[in-house]
């Protein structure tokens, strides 16, 4: 008697930067809980833009439309002409609305802290984020200076660029609700609003509107609001006052990197983008260019968010073992990497093959053999 294992199908972009070399490190690592997976390897910015012409080819979209599911290595947004970010158009084009961010304590880094869990939900395709400017001296500009100055009465410098900053009832409504659907499936107490609604009355203080309207319909669950001068302030004073936090793109993206840093860095702060169907699991990093093909930068961020696609994937004993894995190696402290060091030039810190080898190593004791 046999048992037939799903396979999954998954979009892989290795992403370019340090990229390959995480993103091979993960895929390792994801094959050693024992699940399989057939990868469909695409590849997307720098990587491809001489020959195809974009950054962000076609088939590379139809691949994850396709497969649904897809984890990406961090993107190099390239200078210039082109799309602006191809992370940001990647999200926009297949609405990946909310970027759901885990900072999580793990014993044995070093940190100012401990003890922390808190979940940034970020809104992911609105705010000043949706690339909606106008270049200083263009004449659509000065126009548009003009005509807001008219129907203001606030006069703008003549010599000023512009963003414009939508806010929706729609997306703040998706959002805010979607942080409360993962507090109550995540067993979290509590959802805190970041906005800065006292001064953006029409954009934040809308988001904040919405908020307190849709937390009516989740009495189970705590809300309160902060605004995000203060709530940088709460996160380094009082982390654990928090849990999960939801707020627009931009106050997401920074509060992104200072909860990141109150667990350690950007080594390990994982991600995922979620839209109503499909998921794309990423590292809050980027492509760290310096470090390309040095085999130095760390590769749990992107390990980790590995860990939040086997949950996704309904593989939650393998997500808590490979979990276990990283939890146990950084405990450890052996085989990790120079910005898990006291000092950045610790000769013993390992490369992010070693640490890959170090995790598939853990895993093949840990898992028990299946009688057939
Ligand atoms: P970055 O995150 O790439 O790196 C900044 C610094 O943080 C690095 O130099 C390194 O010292 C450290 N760092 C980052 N990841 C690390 C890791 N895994 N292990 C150890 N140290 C790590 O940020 P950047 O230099 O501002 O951006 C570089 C490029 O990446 C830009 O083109 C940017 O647009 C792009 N980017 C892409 C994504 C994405 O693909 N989602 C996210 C952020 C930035």
């Amino acid at each position: 008697m046999g048992c037939v294992l799903a396979v999954h199908k998954v979009t892989m972009i290795p992403g370019d930067g340090v990229g390959p070399e995480v993103s091979e490190a993960t895929r390792r690592v994801l094959e050693a809980t024992g699940v399989q997976f057939d990868w469909d390897v695409q590849n997307a910015g720098l990587a491809v833009m001489e020959k195809e012409g974009t950054p962000m080819p076609a088939h590379v979209l139809e691949s994850i439309r396709r497969n649904k599911v897809a984890i990406k290595g961090p993107l190099t947004t390239p200078i210039g002409k082109g799309i602006r970010s191809v992370n940001v158009a990647l999200r926009k084009e297949l609405d990946l609305y909310a970027l759901v961010r885990p900072c999580k304590s793990y014993p044995g880094v070093r940190s100012r802290y401990d003890n922390i869990d808190l979940v940034i939900v970020r809104e992911n395709t609105e705010d000043i984020y949706a690339g909606i400017e106008f270049q200083e001296g263009r004449p659509e500009t000065e126009r548009m200076i003009k005509e807001i100055s008219a129907a203001t009465g606030k006069p703008i410098r003549p010599d000023s660029g512009l963003s414009i900053k939508p806010i929706s009832i729609t997306a703040s409504a998706r959002i805010v609700n979607f942080a409360f659907k993962y507090a109550r499936s995540h067993g979290r107490r509590k959802v805190t609003a970041v906005h800065k609604a006292n001064i953006m009355k029409f954009t934040d203080g809308l988001f904040l509107q919405v908020a307190e309207e849709t937390a009516k319909k989740h009495p189970d669950i705590q809300f309160n609001d902060r605004i995000v001068d203060n709530m940088s302030m709460q996160l380094v004073q009082n982390p654990r006052e928090y849990d999960v936090i939801v707020m627009p793109n931009l106050y997401g993206d920074i509060l992104s990197d200072l909860c990141a840093g109150l667990v350690g860095g950007l080594g390990l702060a994982p991600g995922a983008n979620l839209g109503d169907e499909i998921a794309l699991f990423e590292a809050t990093h980027g492509s760290a260019p310096k470090y390309a093909g040095t085999n130095k930068i760390n590769p749990m961020a992107m390990m980790l968010s590995g860990v939040m696609m086997l949950h996704h994937l309904g593989e939650t004993n393998a997500a808590n073992l490979l979990e276990g894995a990283i939890a146990e190696t950084i405990r450890e402290g052996r085989y990790v990497t120079y910005d898990m060091k006291a000092e950045r030039n610790d000769p013993s810190a390992v490369g992010t093959s070693q640490v890959a080898d170090a995790i598939v190593a853990r895993l093949e004791t840990a898992r028990t053999p299946t009688t057939i």
